[in-house]
Protein backbone atom coordinates (compact mmCIF):
# COMPACT_ATOMS: atom_id res chain seq x y z
CA UNK A 1 0.00 0.00 0.00
CA UNK A 2 1.31 3.38 -0.59
CA UNK A 3 0.55 6.12 1.72
CA UNK A 4 -0.20 9.29 -0.41
CA UNK A 5 -1.99 12.47 0.81
CA UNK A 6 -5.25 10.96 -0.80
CA UNK A 7 -4.66 8.13 2.19
CA UNK A 8 -4.64 10.91 4.67
CA UNK A 9 -6.92 12.46 3.32
CA UNK A 10 -9.51 9.89 2.89
CA UNK A 11 -8.89 9.03 6.97
CA UNK A 12 -9.50 12.94 7.60
CA UNK A 13 -12.71 12.62 5.76
CA UNK A 14 -13.69 9.41 7.70
CA UNK A 15 -13.21 11.20 10.96
CA UNK A 16 -15.04 14.16 10.08
CA UNK A 17 -11.67 16.35 10.30
CA UNK A 18 -10.60 18.72 7.89
CA UNK A 19 -7.17 18.78 6.71
CA UNK A 20 -4.65 20.92 4.79
CA UNK A 21 -1.66 19.58 3.30
CA UNK A 22 1.20 22.11 2.14
CA UNK A 23 -0.41 24.78 4.33
CA UNK A 24 0.18 28.50 3.61
CA UNK A 25 -0.27 28.80 7.14
CA UNK A 26 3.63 27.92 7.54
CA UNK A 27 6.66 29.53 5.83
CA UNK A 28 8.61 28.22 3.26
CA UNK A 29 11.40 26.86 5.37
CA UNK A 30 8.87 25.39 7.97
CA UNK A 31 8.62 21.45 6.85
CA UNK A 32 7.79 18.38 8.56
CA UNK A 33 5.29 20.33 11.15
CA UNK A 34 1.44 19.91 11.88
CA UNK A 35 -0.65 21.44 13.92
CA UNK A 36 -4.77 21.86 15.34
CA UNK A 37 -7.41 23.90 16.75
CA UNK A 38 -9.12 20.29 17.49
CA UNK A 39 -11.58 20.51 14.40
CA UNK A 40 -8.90 20.98 11.61
CA UNK A 41 -5.33 19.52 11.04
CA UNK A 42 -2.80 21.92 8.79
CA UNK A 43 0.00 20.28 7.63
CA UNK A 44 3.56 22.04 6.49
CA UNK A 45 5.19 20.81 3.40
CA UNK A 46 7.04 17.20 4.38
CA UNK A 47 10.24 16.09 2.88
CA UNK A 48 8.76 12.18 4.07
CA UNK A 49 6.04 10.97 2.91
CA UNK A 50 5.58 8.09 6.25
CA UNK A 51 6.60 11.03 8.39
CA UNK A 52 4.02 13.15 7.55
CA UNK A 53 1.31 10.18 7.81
CA UNK A 54 2.54 9.68 11.73
CA UNK A 55 2.39 13.83 12.21
CA UNK A 56 -0.71 13.55 10.52
CA UNK A 57 -2.28 10.50 12.76
CA UNK A 58 -0.69 13.21 15.91
CA UNK A 59 -2.73 15.98 14.82
CA UNK A 60 -5.91 13.99 14.71
CA UNK A 61 -5.04 12.12 18.00
CA UNK A 62 -5.32 15.28 19.35
CA UNK A 63 -8.81 15.56 18.10
CA UNK A 64 -10.01 12.03 18.26
CA UNK A 65 -8.81 12.71 22.38
CA UNK A 66 -9.85 15.72 22.92
CA UNK A 67 -13.40 14.11 21.52
CA UNK A 68 -13.01 11.28 23.43
CA UNK A 69 -12.33 12.74 27.33
CA UNK A 70 -13.32 16.37 27.21
CA UNK A 71 -14.71 18.99 24.88
CA UNK A 72 -12.38 22.17 25.30
CA UNK A 73 -8.64 22.41 25.09
CA UNK A 74 -8.09 22.39 28.45
CA UNK A 75 -5.00 19.79 29.62
CA UNK A 76 -3.38 18.77 32.61
CA UNK A 77 -0.08 19.66 31.11
CA UNK A 78 1.20 20.60 27.56
CA UNK A 79 3.37 17.12 27.58
CA UNK A 80 1.03 14.55 29.04
CA UNK A 81 -1.13 16.59 26.30
CA UNK A 82 1.39 15.90 23.62
CA UNK A 83 2.27 12.54 24.46
CA UNK A 84 -1.62 11.17 24.50
CA UNK A 85 -1.46 12.58 21.11
CA UNK A 86 1.48 10.32 19.97
CA UNK A 87 0.24 6.80 21.68
CA UNK A 88 -3.15 7.41 20.18
CA UNK A 89 -1.14 8.38 16.31
CA UNK A 90 0.75 5.21 17.22
CA UNK A 91 -2.23 3.10 17.68
CA UNK A 92 -4.21 4.99 14.80
CA UNK A 93 -0.99 3.67 12.26
CA UNK A 94 -1.25 0.01 13.39
CA UNK A 95 -5.03 0.15 12.34
CA UNK A 96 -5.27 2.43 9.66
CA UNK A 97 -1.69 2.27 7.79
CA UNK A 98 -0.32 -1.22 9.13
CA UNK A 99 2.08 -1.00 6.37
CA UNK A 100 4.21 1.88 8.20
CA UNK A 101 4.81 -0.62 10.78
CA UNK A 102 4.54 1.95 13.13
CA UNK A 103 5.57 0.58 16.74
CA UNK A 104 8.75 -0.86 15.31
CA UNK A 105 9.45 1.68 12.51
CA UNK A 106 12.86 3.56 14.04
CA UNK A 107 12.52 6.79 11.93
CA UNK A 108 8.88 6.95 12.77
CA UNK A 109 9.89 6.53 16.42
CA UNK A 110 12.65 9.15 16.73
CA UNK A 111 10.28 11.75 14.67
CA UNK A 112 8.25 11.31 17.37
CA UNK A 113 10.41 11.50 20.52
CA UNK A 114 12.20 14.28 18.63
CA UNK A 115 8.86 16.16 19.00
CA UNK A 116 8.26 15.44 22.73
CA UNK A 117 12.04 16.94 23.60
CA UNK A 118 10.87 20.25 21.65
CA UNK A 119 7.90 20.73 23.38
CA UNK A 120 10.15 20.04 26.70
CA UNK A 121 12.53 22.62 25.53
CA UNK A 122 9.65 24.87 24.23
CA UNK A 123 7.06 24.44 27.04
CA UNK A 124 7.00 24.44 30.86
CA UNK A 125 5.40 21.48 32.20
CA UNK A 126 2.49 22.71 33.60
CA UNK A 127 0.25 24.14 30.67
CA UNK A 128 -1.45 27.45 32.69
CA UNK A 129 -2.75 28.96 29.81
CA UNK A 130 -6.21 27.58 29.99
CA UNK A 131 -6.58 28.37 34.04
ZN1 LIG B 1 0.85 17.80 19.25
Amino acid sequence: MQITKKTLSDIAIAYGVEAEFDSQMFREDELNIGTTDGEQIWLSKFDDMEIMAIAFLHELGHILFQRRFFRRSRSFSKITDEGAAWEVAFMLADELLRPLNAYNNKKLREYAMHCMRSYMIEYNELDDKHE
